[in-house]
């Protein structure tokens, strides 16, 4: 791996947040249009690119738990199904953009969108990723209480990646927050155990387990700077390796 080209099939984890753009919330335009460049790009340099997207940009369950709308019934479990479905809003939205690039896309939904996007299997992930489709995995793992962080494990390890990319704001894992602690250091390389314990945020710990059972290496990297999608594809060790 250091020096050498990332596997050809690699599992993108894209949070809500990173279609957001600066506002956090909604879908930027020149985001959207960016990611799905980027993402067209590493699938033309001949990768199969699976994307697990998240939703937090729109609604996230707990969110609507927050904010008191189960005093009006709306409890957790009805939030988080919103939730999945803010997901599949940002894999159609991600899917006409890449479009635009001229590279095909699939939406994968773990819940029934019949009209818009085809049940969530191994098998027909495999068949468009053979096809040169990128696939954008949705609806998350389609049970509350999840996260798309624990669906991208999932979908990384059933579609046998080579490796999980977690793409963040952030240039890697630290030691410590580096905002509060100018002693935090970024590690280059962390180990399942060491990140598991010292909680280190690299993501939940159902996603980190699942990942450390299945020996599925994970790449946490900055995707706000254009380019570095490319950049891991082609090897360059940036941001943290979790194996
Ligand atoms: N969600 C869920 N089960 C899953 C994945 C997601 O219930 O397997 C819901 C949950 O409400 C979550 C929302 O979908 O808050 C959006 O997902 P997530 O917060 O993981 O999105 P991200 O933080 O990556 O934008």
């Amino acid at each position: 791996e250091p020096g050498g080209p990332a596997p050809r099939r690699v599992l993108l984890k894209l949070s809500g947040e990173a279609l957001a753009g600066g506002g956090g919330v909604g879908i930027d335009p020149a985001e959207l249009s960016r990611l799905a460049g980027e993402i067209a790009a590493v699938a033309r340099l001949g990768a199969q690119v699976g994307v697990v997207v998240g939703g937090g940009n729109l609604l996230r369950g707990a969110g609507l738990e927050a904010a008191g709308l189960a005093a009006a019934g709306v409890d957790r479990v009805t939030g988080d199904h919103m939730g999945m479905l803010a997901t599949v809003m940002n894999a159609l939205a991600m899917r006409a953009a890449l479009r635009r690039h001229g590279v095909e896309g699939r939406v994968l939904s773990a819940l029934q969108v019949e009209h818009l996007t085809e049940p969530a299997s191994p098998d027909r992930a495999l068949r468009h990723l053979a096809k040169g489709r990128v696939v954008f995995f949705a609806a998350g793992t389609g049970n509350p209480f999840f996260t798309t962080d624990s669906a991208a494990a999932l979908r990384a390890i059933e579609i046998s990646a080579g490796l999980l990319l977690k793409a963040t704001k952030v240039d890697g894992v630290y030691s410590d927050d580096p905002v509060r602690n100018p002693q935090a250091r970024r590690y280059e390389r962390l180990g399942f155990d060491e990140a598991l314990e010292r909680r280190l945020g690299v993501m939940d710990l159902t996603a980190m387990e699942l990942c450390r059972q299945h020996g599925m290496p994970v790449r946490v990297f900055d995707v706000t700077v254009p380019g570095n999608l490319e950049r891991v594809m082609r090897g360059e060790p940036l941001g943290t390796l979790v194996e």
